[in-house]
């Protein structure tokens, strides 16, 4: 039977303005995929970050000019399917992600499994984070107590405020927290005294502190920490992974940017090889992406997968999230649906 696709845009708003070191944002445009081979109807979906691309209007004009070839991609053949669909759209990660995940999902329909059997995963994950952006100092007690159910909180930095920042924060909660700094520190020396003070305050780890293309001052910078590293705007695709012995810790895979299940696979089996620890991760995003990504969760020694979580409402339902606690579906394929 012949396939077809639909796509459309997905404005998504969040609770709070999400504010990170480069970039501020209250709503973000989403691609949705919906492929159907006649009797199945499977979901993808492509949440671009301007760190690595253009936005979801580029990815539509990509859809117009080349949907006849996606539509002739393998559906069996995951490895040489995401082959093909890098030379279809090297310009968009986001939507080779969504693609990848699209025929993923028909493909574990069409098995009648979920994918994380397929991919020899389990339900059992470790707890995932709930991220506190930035924000003026003011509006922080609001913020942790928007995030009282979840154990473990990922802190947003790279201000010029990041003291006050953390002192507003340890006045409200102890919890175990780990910061993301999304590249904001730019000096060696700027970035040591960092580690040092938030290694007093319970931070289980440091993301990304210094600018990707500062890998030098970074792998200095992890043989003066006291905290493990973990990358993630240096670990965008599975060719990054052994350019990062030494400089990190652990890496972080998220989808939107490394392009699909089949490369966060590769990634996972490349740190294994290299030692590195697993963090899984997400930009905002809908239920889809979100249970996509939570397919592969088990292998994760942390998991930060709340991008749906921070949505005032997710057009989507899939993967619960209880307190941080991930509930994987048992439906073929992802098992998504849309909300009504
Ligand atoms: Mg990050």
């Amino acid at each position: 039977m012949s396939l077809s696709l639909k796509w459309f845009i997905e404005r998504i708003t969040t609770k709070f303005e999400f504010k990170i070191a480069r970039s501020a944002e209250s709503y973000y445009d989403v691609v949705i995929l919906e492929l159907s081979d006649g009797e199945h109807l499977s979901y993808g979906e492509a949440a671009p970050s301007r760190r690595y691309e253009n936005g979801s209007d580029a990815i539509l004009e990509l859809l117009h000019t080349r949907k006849d070839q996606i539509l002739t991609l393998p559906i069996d053949d995951a490895e040489s399917r995401q082959d093909a669909i890098e030379k279809l759209f090297p310009e968009s990660y986001s939507l080779q992600a969504a693609v990848d995940t699209a025929f993923w999902d028909l493909q574990g329909q069409r098995a009648g499994k979920p994918l994380w059997q397929l991919f020899g995963a389990n339900e059992k994950m470790v707890t995932s984070s709930y991220t506190i952006g930035i924000s003026d100092l003011s509006m922080i007690p609001a913020k942790i107590e928007e995030a009282a159910p979840y154990p473990i909180l990922k802190i947003k930095l790279g201000t010029d405020y990041d003291h006050d920042i953390m002192r507003a924060i340890r006045a409200e909660t102890d919890k175990v927290l780990r910061v993301d700094v999304n590249e904001g520190w730019k000096t060696i020396d700027d970035a040591k005294r960092g580690t040092e003070w938030l290694a007093e305050e319970n931070v289980e780890f440091l993301e990304q502190p210094m600018p990707a293309h500062q890998l030098d001052d970074i792998a200095e910078l992890r043989e003066f920490s006291p905290l493990p590293i973990v990358a993630d705007e240096n670990s965008v695709r599975p060719e990054d992974l052994p350019g990062l012995v030494g400089a990190y810790d652990g890496i972080n895979i998220k989808l939107m940017k490394c392009g699909g299940l089949t490369n966060a696979r590769r990634m996972v089996e490349l740190s294994q090889k290299h030692g590195f620890d697993i963090m899984m991760g997400c930009m905002v995003e809908t239920a889809i992406g979100i249970t996509a990504m939570s397919q592969l969760g088990s292998f994760a020694r942390w998991l930060d997968l709340d991008g749906n979580v921070l949505l005032a409402r997710d057009p989507f339902l899939g993967v619960g999230n209880e307190s941080g606690e991930l509930i994987l579906l048992d439906k073929p394929g992802l098992g998504v649906s849309k909300r009504s």
